[in-house]
């Protein structure tokens, strides 16, 4: 019983935490199976730029072919190997995956990014591997973007300043991931070492509500000073695609635009976008 159980016993007489404990291990476990096997490859979705009318990157996605972790949010997955210690040895493996991906697009003005646990960057060590990584498949650094939460940001222990400034330094783009679920602040939003901004699927999904469209506008704003790229996450409607065009942001990710998919519906819908123009929005760019 749940006194047996260890150092979370006191957690495990509720019996929803006990069926969420119960199922992190299993999860655990399954991803164990699942990395030995190599049970792992990409998804990809693609961000499209309103202004230019393209696509000019896409994101690189976790998923799996094991079969007990299918029925599994990445999101849950994600969560347990970071509490597991397996997130470290995932993401370098995404990270390569996604550098092989980007190096055989073999196409300029095309970022590919990929997330990364902010644990990872707590480590200094990490900035070294992505060098010896962007050095083995001859990439332009710039044309890798890291995303991590704001959380990393947020934490003020040294280190992890150490390692964002080395990342830097080898040219790779910073964006902050999922904006507005955290505590970062608007404040916090101008000093912040980043290159790209990604609003959280969250506003985007409100933003009928008066004081989502008002908040979005303020982190534009901020953004436009700051000159950070602004993404919106989530769109799924030709509204919500305007809406946001109209208060000024520039780059979108949904399903309206593409749900992630294989490699070769990237390459696909990188020239089809490039040859049919679908998306016909007006950005009011700011000054
Ligand atoms: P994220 O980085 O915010 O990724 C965006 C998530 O939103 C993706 O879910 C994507 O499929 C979903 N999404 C984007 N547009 C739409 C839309 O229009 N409608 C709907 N319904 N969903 C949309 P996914 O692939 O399930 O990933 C969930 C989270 O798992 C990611 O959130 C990210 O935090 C994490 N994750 C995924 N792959 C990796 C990875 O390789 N490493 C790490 N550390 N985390 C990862
Ligand atoms: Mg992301
Ligand atoms: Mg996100
Ligand atoms: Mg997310």
């Amino acid at each position: 019983d749940a006194i047996n159980e260890g150092e979370a016993s006191y957690k495990l007489y509720h019996p929803e935490l006990r069926k969420a404990w119960r199922q992190a291990r299993f999860v655990e476990q399954e991803l164990r199976i699942a990395l030995k096997q190599k049970a792992f490859h990409l998804a990809f979705m693609p961000i499209y730029d309103a202004a230019e009318q393209r696509i000019c990157g896409a994101e690189a996605l976790l998923r799996t072919s094991h079969l007990p972790l299918k029925s599994f949010s990445p999101e849950v997955y994600v969560r347990v190997a970071e509490q597991a210690g397996l997130i470290r040895e995932i993401d370098l493996w995404v990270l390569e995956e996604a550098i092989k991906a980007l190096q055989k697009l073999n196409q300029k003005d095309f970022v590919m990014a990929v997330n990364i646990s902010s644990r990872e960057l707590m480590d200094i060590e990490f900035a070294e591997e992505l060098r010896s990584l962007i050095t083995r498949y001859h990439i332009t650094p710039s044309q890798l973007c890291l995303e991590v939460t704001e959380t990393f940001f947020l934490d003020v222990h040294g280190i992890c300043f150490e390692s964002i400034q080395a990342i830097r330094d080898l040219g790779v783009q910073l964006s902050l991931d999922d904006f507005g679920t955290g505590h970062a602040s608007l404040q916090h939003l101008l000093n912040m070492p980043i290159d790209e901004i990604k609003i959280d699927r969250s506003f985007v999904w409100t933003l009928d509500n008066e004081k989502s469209a008002v908040i979005v506008d303020a982190i534009v704003s901020i953004a436009g000073i700051c000159q950070y790229h602004v993404v919106a996450e989530g769109i799924e409607t030709e509204a919500q695609l305007n809406k946001l065009a109209g208060l000024g942001c520039r780059y979108f990710q949904g399903y309206l635009i593409a749900k992630p998919d294989s490699f070769e519906k990237l390459v696909e819908i990188c020239s089809e976008v490039k040859n049919s123009r679908r998306l016909d929005t007006q950005v009011k760019l700011r000054a």
